[in-house]
Order: C-alpha cells, then sequence, then structure tokens
C-alpha cells in the first residue's frame, strides 16, 4: 500500500507536523540544488490527480485518530504539492474533518496561475520559497522547468499575497556564492517588501544537498542578511524537543516512512517518533546493515538517507 501520510514529524517552523505527501517522489517543477531528496525524476508542470483523494482522506483520517499532538497538516514531503490538482478539494475536505491548521509548503511556481491561488485560500498558513528574483540566479539555484519564469512566479505571489487572508511565511534558502550575493540579496529585499509576507524564513543547506557545490552560509553571514529584511524576518531556528508519545505499531515502517522523504538524524527520529534514542538505534542499525538505509556525515552531523 502507498503511505502519503508520515509523521508527525517535528519540524523547525511548524511544532509537530502530520505530512501528506501529494506527488510520487521527486515530482516537481525545479531540480534545486540544496534538495535534499535528490535529482528531479520527473520534472513537470502538470497538474493531475497523482494520487487517489479519497484514499489520501481515509489514511489522513486514520492518522490524526492514531497521533495524540499535531500542531499542522502540511502538505510537503516527496515533491512539489501544487502539482496535484485536488489540493484545493482536499484543504476543503480536511477542513470538514478536523481544526487542525492547513499548512502548504511549495516552490509557488505555480502561483502565476489564478485557479492555483484560489485553490489555496482556504489553506491556514502557505510558505512559498523565492531564492532568487534574477532569471540568471534563478536558473542556478532552482533549475526550474523551462517554461517558467520568475517574473512571474513573483507577480503571482504578490497577487496572492492580496487574495489570501492566512499567514504568508516566504522562505528564502541561500546557498553561498549561488545567490547571496549583495546585489541580488538588494533586489529581493526591494522585491519581498512588495510582497508583504507576514514573515521572511532565511536557511541555508543545512542538510545533505543534490549537489556538492550547494554549501551553507555561516550564521554570522546569515545573522548580517536578516538585518536587510528588517523585524520580520528570522533565521529558522533549530526544533526544541518537546515531549510526544508515540502509538506506532511499527517502528521500523515509521522509522522508513520518514527517512523516505529526507535525510534525518537520530535526535530527529526520536522526537518524531517519541522513542528514546538506543531504542530507535537497534532498528536503523538493522536498515543499515541490510542495504535500505545508509550513513551520510554532512558538517559534523549524522544522518540517515534512504539507499
Ligand atoms: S527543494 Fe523542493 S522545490 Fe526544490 S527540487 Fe526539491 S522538492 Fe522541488
Amino acid at each position: 500500500m502507498v503511505e502519503y501520510i508520515y509523521g508527525p514529524v517535528p519540524s523547525r517552523r511548524l511544532g509537530f507536523s502530520l505530512g501528506v505527501d501529494l506527488v510520487p517522489f521527486k515530482t516537481c517543477s525545479y531540480d534545486c540544488i540544496y534538495c535534499q531528496l535528490g535529482k528531479t525524476t520527473n520534472k513537470t508542470l502538470e497538474r493531475k490527480e497523482y494520487f487517489p483523494e479519497r484514499e489520501i482522506l481515509v489514511q489522513l483520517k486514520k492518522a490524526i485518530s492514531l497521533h495524540q499532538k499535531i500542531d499542522y497538516i502540511t502538505f510537503s514531503g516527496s515533491g512539489e504539492p501544487t502539482l496535484n490538482s485536488k489540493i484545493g478539494s482536499l484543504i476543503r475536505k480536511i477542513k470538514k474533518i478536523t481544526k487542525i491548521p492547513v499548512a502548504v509548503l511549495t516552490n509557488g511556481s505555480l502561483f502565476y496561475q489564478k485557479e492555483l491561488r484560489k485553490e489555496l485560500l482556504l489553506a491556514d498558513l502557505v510558505i512559498p520559497s523565492l531564492d532568487a528574483v534574477t532569471p540568471e540566479i534563478f536558473r542556478k539555484v532552482n533549475r526550474p522547468h523551462s517554461l517558467i519564469k520568475v517574473e512571474e512566479i513573483i507577480e503571482g505571489i504578490k497577487k496572492f499575497r492580496k487574495e489570501f487572508k492566512g499567514l504568508i511565511w516566504l522562505e528564502i534558502m541561500l546557498a553561498k556564492g549561488v545567490n547571496d550575493g549583495k546585489e541580488h540579496l538588494d533586489k529581493i529585499v526591494s522585491i519581498v517588501q512588495e510582497i508583504k509576507p507576514d514573515k521572511i524564513h532565511l536557511n541555508t543547506v543545512v542538510r545533505p544537498p543534490t549537489e556538492k557545490f550547494a554549501l551553507p552560509l555561516f550564521s554570522e553571514e546569515l545573522s548580517e542578511i536578516k538585518k536587510l529584511f528588517g523585524k520580520n524576518c528570522e533565521i529558522i531556528a533549530e526544533f526544541k524537543p518537546r515531549e510526544q508519545k508515540t502509538y506506532s505499531e511499527d517502528l521500523k515502517t515509521a522509522i522508513l516512512s520518514i527517512i523516505k522523504r529526507r535525510p534525518v538524524s537520530l535526535l530527529d527520529l526520536s522526537i518524531s517518533l517519541g522513542k528514546n534514542q538506543s531504542e530507535i538505534l537497534k532498528y536503523l542499525d538493522f536498515l543499515v546493515q541490510n542495504g535500505k538505509i545508509k550513513v551520510v556525515h554532512y558538517h559534523g552531523i549524522k544522518y540517515y538517507e534512504i539507499n
């Protein structure tokens, strides 16, 4: 059975986030150099019902009933969620079954489409990315589908800001020497001032990226850049652990379902699953030995990723 729901996983911004995956692995309109999931295998702009809406809802209802603490239901996961043509219908149906807020993590590439913007209006929080504002840097960092124009995305996000009553947190992922030049940052700042998001989230390449040349900025550099964006700007802080009781029937499946979506550390898994690290480590060692997952080291931290 295909699993569309994962977590709840601890998220730096969303607390315990129950993830909903709306597209097959690496189905995306971009192929970002910093992507944690590896190279995009299906670069597309085609919007369709990639997975059956009905089955997603059945699994979601079950997950909601099993977990005591969910701060957000989050469309995210293995690719670009707005490529799923049922996203609007799903948000509407989720709103009928639970009061848990709905967040959409998106690369924003389809915001030039009026219909898509309309579909997201019932969400509580939308987190679009905007890593580049010139065509050249956009191509370098996001490696988009050939029909996408960054100018149209920016216009689309501005329109969405006017249409949408919920929260918009704009995420900017910076890679050293790629999109962090002063001239480019000044351009991003002036466009962000026009967009007027509720928050600006500065991020850098903190997890193993697709391309080795996608390098992180130092925290002092990010702190300096933060000043350019003003008071609504935050550097995304590390998640602070909280108590979470788990009801996972099968810890191995739960671990694999999280690692499938992104590389994680032992601490990430321990917080997410509410189990102590030594117990999880037994499963991780078993999965490594069986070749299901592998260990990668990135900036001094040990991550587990799918093999
Ligand atoms: S980071 Fe997001 S937008 Fe970029 S390639 Fe990966 S899934 Fe697509």
